[in-house]
């Protein structure tokens, strides 16, 4: 199943191998890219219903989440194809100019709501966390998070003890610029996805 999720991530070209200068100032020789697989919907939909197999599973119901909420950018595609899955509503929190997410455009959650959060791609699970800060304060209970990839490690727990679904861990290397191996052999990292396309 896992090499199945990365065949899957390669052809779309969302998961990449390289030389990559990470924004932590990291270097890494894989890059995940999540919107680029997310951007089939074909795919989309596919990985968000093995996901969602593996909630309903896990949880024992057809419909476990009536709303699915992730942190915009990122995550907006993502919640809302995980919503269809799982037969919820999908919305998405936005950055607020003084730190943390709310929720715009009219977006409302009840109180007895069943809400899951997701991002794409958990690294430190930072955004999700802000989240489900951003959730609390709303007074709501969240249960759970849910995302494509995680690379914070297979048993690290970035989110306590909620639950964490996830369908595929990935370890991904990484060095500080000082200890990297493909510095040593002379390579150069490049800044992934920091280039816009040019204009015609
Ligand atoms: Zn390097």
């Amino acid at each position: 199943m896992d090499d199945q999720v990365i065949a899957q991530l390669r052809e779309s070209g969302a998961l990449l191998e390289g030389h990559f200068l990470l924004s932590s100032g990291r270097h890494a020789a894989q890059y995940v890219q999540c919107a680029q697989v997310l951007q089939y919907p074909e795919r989309a939909e596919a990985l968000c219903r093995r996901l969602a197999e593996q909630i309903q599973a896990a949880s024992g119901e057809a419909r476990p989440y009536d709303v699915v909420v992730g942190p915009a950018m990122g995550a907006v595609t993502f919640a809302y194809e995980l919503a269809r899955a799982l037969g919820g509503r999908g919305l998405f929190a936005e950055r607020h100019p003084e730190g943390g997410f709310q929720l715009r455009r009219g977006f409302r959650i009840e109180s007895h709501e069943r809400v899951l959060v997701a991002e794409d791609v958990v690294t430190t699970g930072g955004s999700a966390r802000e989240v489900l800060a951003m959730l609390q304060t709303l007074g709501i209970r969240t249960t759970a998070v849910a995302s494509l990839v995680n690379r914070s490690g297979a048993n690290a727990k970035p989110f306590g003890e909620l639950s964490y679904y996830r369908l595929l861990d990935l370890e991904v290397p990484n060095w500080t610029a000082e200890a990297c191996p493909l510095c040593q052999e002379g390579s150069t990292p490049i800044k992934p996805g920091s280039r816009p396309q040019a204009s015609a």
